[in-house]
């Protein structure tokens, strides 16, 4: 039976978005949630709600795969999985691990769904690693009249590129394929007090000095705070960590907002442990239930990073009432239509703002005008103010995408006032 729990859909993860749907469907088989979809004038899905805007809301249908079997199949042989739509990455982690096998990178926080993260372009950090949805390698999915579609990656070419970084907008995504590597072992070190200038000096020596790389900030002063290095652990890995002469190590476990606990945070200190409680920032079994945060993300490219920092740095005190940290990270590029890093490598400029929209908005706005000529993509699902034109326009398969969109659901059945303002307005 499809269990529509009533009451109001309830608000995001950081609470400042309350749905508009009236309940939240969580079909318990395929079949429902095929009948659900094929009967729905307008239809949603929702992952376990952690963007920070308007892009998984619906007036119509809000449906949750919650209550589908959570199904992780291993391949061990191919060296792929087979994971549900519902399933969050930190489930899917150990189900992996335990097979001795691995994904190639995570996102700070391990609670998010693969299939609302894939969906949204979410990444870790790395020169060589594309972001999450890079692993996808088939994508299952119900279209709007009910059918059940898989779209793999050797075989559906441009409808398969189209369809893995997808903002929800071609259907439900019931199940994902996903590359895996053999487990490995993280060891993650800390160092502090990195100049912006000895940044700008060595910037390809920094982001490469591990396997993933991550520079925090409060954009008090030029320079960074932390440095966290998730370094591969080999046999033949120097147990004092990367070489990394730009920042003195850290005295003890740290917390990239200054000031809280790092005992949340996955281990540091070179302590060697298993690829999945390494490479996210934030321990699995902590569990935030919400969040005092609004986030904001600008990938841009690779060639235009110093560039990017160095108008972000002049934004110091314009940002210092508001913002929490700024995390710099790397992405490789692919050729996912509408993934932020689609056809460049990339550095994302992350921001943990305040919980105050009101305060926020001005402050985004400063930063967008001076990013404008760099072709910065914003992250699909943070705060952003960028007009639809010009962010559709810092898309080179834009077009592809919306012709794939339209012949597939030509009623519109899976968009929102979110996504129409963002595809089609000015
Ligand atoms: C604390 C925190 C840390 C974060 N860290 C990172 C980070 O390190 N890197 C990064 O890039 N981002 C990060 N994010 C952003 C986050 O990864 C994205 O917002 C992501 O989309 C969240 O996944 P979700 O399942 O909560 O998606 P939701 O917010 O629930 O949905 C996002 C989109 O996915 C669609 N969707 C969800 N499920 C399906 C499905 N089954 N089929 C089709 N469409 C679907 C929705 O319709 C919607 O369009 C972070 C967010 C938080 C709150």
């Amino acid at each position: 039976m499809t269990e529509a729990v009533a009451g109001g859909a309830g608000a995001n993860w950081a609470g400042n978005i309350v749905f508009s749907a009236d309940r939240v469907h969580r079909p318990a088989t395929l079949d429902e949630l095929r009948a659900l979809v094929a009967g729905s004038p307008r239809v949603r899905a929702l992952g376990s709600g952690h963007s920070f805007n308007r892009i998984a809301d619906t007036d119509g249908a809000l449906v949750s795969l919650a209550g589908l079997p959570r199904t992780v199949d291993v391949d061990t042989a191919a060296g792929t999985v087979r994971v549900a739509g519902g399933v969050r990455y930190a489930e899917l982690a150990r189900t992996v691990h335990e097979q001795g096998l691995a994904l190639h990178t995570m996102a700070s926080l391990p609670h998010i769904s693969v299939a609302g993260s894939v969906a949204t372009g979410t990444h870790g950090s790395g020169d060589t690693s594309g972001s999450l949805a890079t692993a996808v390698r088939a994508v299952e999915m119900v279209t709007a009249d009910g059918d059940s579609v898989t779209w793999e990656r050797e075989k559906d070419g441009g409808r398969f590129a189209g369809s893995v970084v997808a903002l929800g907008a071609l259907g439900v995504v019931t199940s994902l394929t996903l590359d895996l590597v053999p487990a490995f072992d993280v060891r993650q070190f800390v160092r502090t007090g990195l100049p912006l200038a000895v940044l700008e000096e060595h910037f390809d020596a920094v982001t490469s000095a591990a396997y993933s790389v991550s520079l925090f900030t409060d954009w008090s002063a030029p320079g960074f705070g932390q440095v966290w290095l998730k370094h591969r652990a080999g046999p033949a890995s120097d147990p004092a960590g990367p070489d990394f002469p730009w920042g003195a190590p850290a005295t003890g476990p740290m917390h990239p907002v200054p000031g809280m606990p790092a005992a949340h945070c996955t281990e540091q200190q070179g302590v060697p442990g298993p690829w999945h409680a390494r490479l996210p920032h934030f321990r699995a079994e902590f569990t935030p239930s919400n969040g005092e945060e609004l986030q904001s993300e600008y990938l841009v490219p690779r060639h235009h990073a110093l560039a990017a920092l160095r108008e972000v740095a002049a934004l110091g005190p314009v940002m210092a009432p508001v913002l929490q940290v700024c995390e710099v990270r790397t992405v490789a590029a692919d050729g996912l239509w509408l993934s932020p890093a689609e056809g460049r490598d990339t550095v994302a400029l992350h921001f943990t703002w305040v919980k105050d929209t009101a305060s926020v908005v001005p402050v985004i706005a400063r930063l967008e005008a001076a990013l404008e000529d760099l072709d910065a993509r914003p992250h699909w699902g943070k705060v952003f103010t960028t007009a639809p034109a010009e962010l559709r326009g810092r898309y080179p398969r834009m077009a592809d995408f919306l012709e794939l969109r339209e012949s597939l659901d030509p009623a519109g059945k899976f968009t929102n006032s979110f996504l129409r303002r963002l595809l089609y307005e000015d």
